[in-house]
């Protein structure tokens, strides 16, 4: 825990860096505004002497003229001062706030597959905002409290031990002790809020599941349970709210105590001294004035701290993240690949997903230069673990997978996605346009070249009828888009790219006649000299291809043309064909 805070505040230091001039800037106006704060009441002492004073009138007057003179001077270049350091902090924060956003944003991205896999996407974008703004809390309680408070505590002691001596011990011993009280009980209770913060991510967490699951909620009558696991959870964090606030409460009770101690205790210690005439009527005016400042620093300072300690919390899970190394990564000095002939090659590949089960043994495959694969076999078979390891999305144990002779753990990971074009099972379109959606495949297109892969995918005809054409927005928020049609974008983008190396995972889902149909025509036209791998469901993809291969277990079972695999007797290929022709192909 200790050592997550630790690594935030290093994240925000090694940002602020870039910007190191105006934070010193920010720091040294505020010294200056806070040492006003504390020098102006020794003219207030002065000007209510010499109001006392037996002078006659005409001096008194002068001299009280004299004093609020340069209290108004010391005034006015305080506000400037503050005013200064506002303006200088606005750049300062907006600009840090910002790079910290990229940051976070660059660095997530970067996550291997099954990080996101096992992350909400909503909680993780909570973290994101959660950090930026704890750096924004953080940076004005040390600019705006934290540092006042020290200045301002510093001077006044050193002043009321010019004062008195008695009077600088006192206000130095109370200080210590309330400001040690205060430092452990905030931590004591940043544990709690650590907790706190925990069951409120795991709300997030099962907020955004079962609202992802709504449909299955309700179709599986699940309604009165999901809202009893909802409420649960949610009892849980009203306990740690309530307990935590409550443990505030108490702190304030002490805080207030120990307030009122100090003003009767530090008055009576003036009085006496006053009796003495030690203290004057002007050091009244200086002690109270004082006393209000101390006070006021310090409400601010216990709020600070907890303001501070919050946020560190806050930041605690994003920082996590960030010290996380990116689980698959480049090896140093990685090349590019380079494709010459297509070639790709699975060399006795051993993997597994947690180090258990494992899913592939020993397995090796070639694919040759510009060959078209069906890959099929029973759910849970392997097929897309096959092809999830020629994405890298995960590394292998052992083993090797090659394209033209280079290990793809060797190379750089952007120039191994550059050559594959990915069209998958079920795919998700950005809350953009379809124009940008399209274009995606290859972010230099111009309109033309993205209308005219649209037209080949067979994506027009539904294009041309939306609303606003290609300017119509999918996704999230915008029109819905059948699989079948969501598929041919995917398609489109591919056409775009036109990488070397072509994967397709159909649908399992069936599609209507004329959605299969736009479908096979579109693939028939992008799978020309590529390398394509299909993982196949229909009949009518499998039977045009090079080879098939069938899979189970993480074991190549079968593999030859149609031809050759429906002529085998006993073949497992043959029997899935018969079963599908008898059952369902016309
Ligand atoms: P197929 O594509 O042939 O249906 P998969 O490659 O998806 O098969 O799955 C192969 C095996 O790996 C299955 O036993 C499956 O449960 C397991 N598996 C797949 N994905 C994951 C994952 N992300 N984590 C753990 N196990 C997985």
């Amino acid at each position: 825990m200790k050592n997550n805070t630790k690594q935030t505040l290093k994240i925000y230091w090694q940002h602020i860096l870039n910007y190191k001039i105006s934070g010193l800037f920010i720091i040294v106006c505020v010294i200056g505004a806070s040492i006003i704060d504390v020098i102006v009441p020794l003219y207030l002492k002065d000007f209510f002497n010499a109001l006392a004073s037996n002078n006659a009138k005409d001096i008194i007057l002068k001299n009280l003229i004299f004093i609020l003179i340069i209290i108004a001077g010391l005034k006015l270049l305080q506000w400037l001062l503050w005013r200064i350091s506002d303006f200088i902090n606005a750049d300062f924060q907006s600009k840090t706030m910002a790079d910290l956003n990229n940051y976070c944003f660059a660095y997530l991205h970067k996550h291997c597959f099954a990080f996101f896999e096992n992350n909400f996407v909503g909680s993780l974008v909570k973290r994101v905002q959660w950090f930026v703004k704890a750096f924004e809390r953080i940076f004005d309680q040390i600019f705006y409290s934290i540092t006042p408070l020290i200045i301002t505590f510093i001077a006044i002691s050193i002043i009321l031990f010019k004062e008195n001596i008695f009077l600088g011990l006192g206000i130095m011993i109370w200080l210590i002790i309330f400001l040690t009280i205060n430092w452990f009980f905030t931590k004591y209770k940043f544990q709690y809020d650590l907790k706190r913060n925990e069951a409120e991510t795991k709300v997030s967490g099962l907020l955004a599941d079962s609202i992802t699951n709504h449909s299955n909620v309700r179709f599986f009558n699940a309604y009165q349970r999901e809202i009893n696991g909802f409420t649960k959870l949610i009892e849980e964090v009203r306990k740690l709210r309530k307990f935590t606030w409550n443990l505030s409460n108490i702190f304030t009770a002490i805080q207030m105590f120990l307030m009122i101690v100090l003003e009767i205790g530090i008055l009576y210690l003036a009085i006496k001294l006053w009796q003495k005439n030690i203290l004057t009527i002007g050091s009244f005016v200086l002690i109270q004035a004082y006393l209000i400042q101390i006070f006021n620093q310090l409400w601010g300072f216990w709020h600070s701290l907890r303001n501070i300690f919050e946020s560190l919390s806050d930041a605690e899970e994003m920082t996590i993240i960030l010290n996380t190394p990116h689980e698959i990564q480049d090896i140093k000095n990685a090349k590019d690949l380079k494709i010459s002939f297509n070639k790709i090659e699975f060399e006795k590949v051993f993997f597994n997903y947690h180090k258990t089960k494992a899913v592939l043994n020993n397995f090796n495959l070639t694919i040759n230069p510009n060959e078209r694969m069906a890959l099929i076999g029973p759910s849970g078979g392997g097929k897309s673990t096959i092809i999830k390891l020629l994405l890298r999305m995960y590394d292998i144990e052992n083993g090797k997978i090659l394209i033209d002779n280079q290990d793809i753990s060797q190379i750089t990971q952007e120039s191994l996605w550059k050559n594959i074009s990915l069209v998958p099972q079920d795919p998700i379109l950005f809350h953009r346009t379809l124009m940008e959606n399209i274009r995606y495949g290859k972010s230099e297109a111009s309109d033309e070249e993205v209308i005219e892969a649209a037209k080949l995918a067979h994506c027009h005809e539904f294009i041309s009828k939306a609303i606003n054409s290609y300017d119509t927005y999918v996704g999230e928020r915008g029109i819905k888009l059948s699989g079948g049609e969501r598929q041919r974008v995917a398609i489109a983008r591919a056409i775009l790219r036109n990488a070397p190396i072509l994967i397709f995972d159909e649908a399992t889902s069936s599609l209507d006649s004329e959605s299969e149909h736009f479908i096979q025509d579109a693939l028939d036209k992008l799978m020309q000299n590529k390398i394509v791998i299909v993982i196949a469901h229909r009949l009518s993809t499998i039977k045009k291809m090079d080879r098939i291969i069938v899979v189970d277990n993480g074991e190549i079972i079968e593999q030859g043309s149609h031809q050759e695999l429906v002529e085998k007797e006993l073949g497992i290929y043959k029997k899935l064909w018969e079963l599908q022709v008898g059952g369902f192909i016309e």
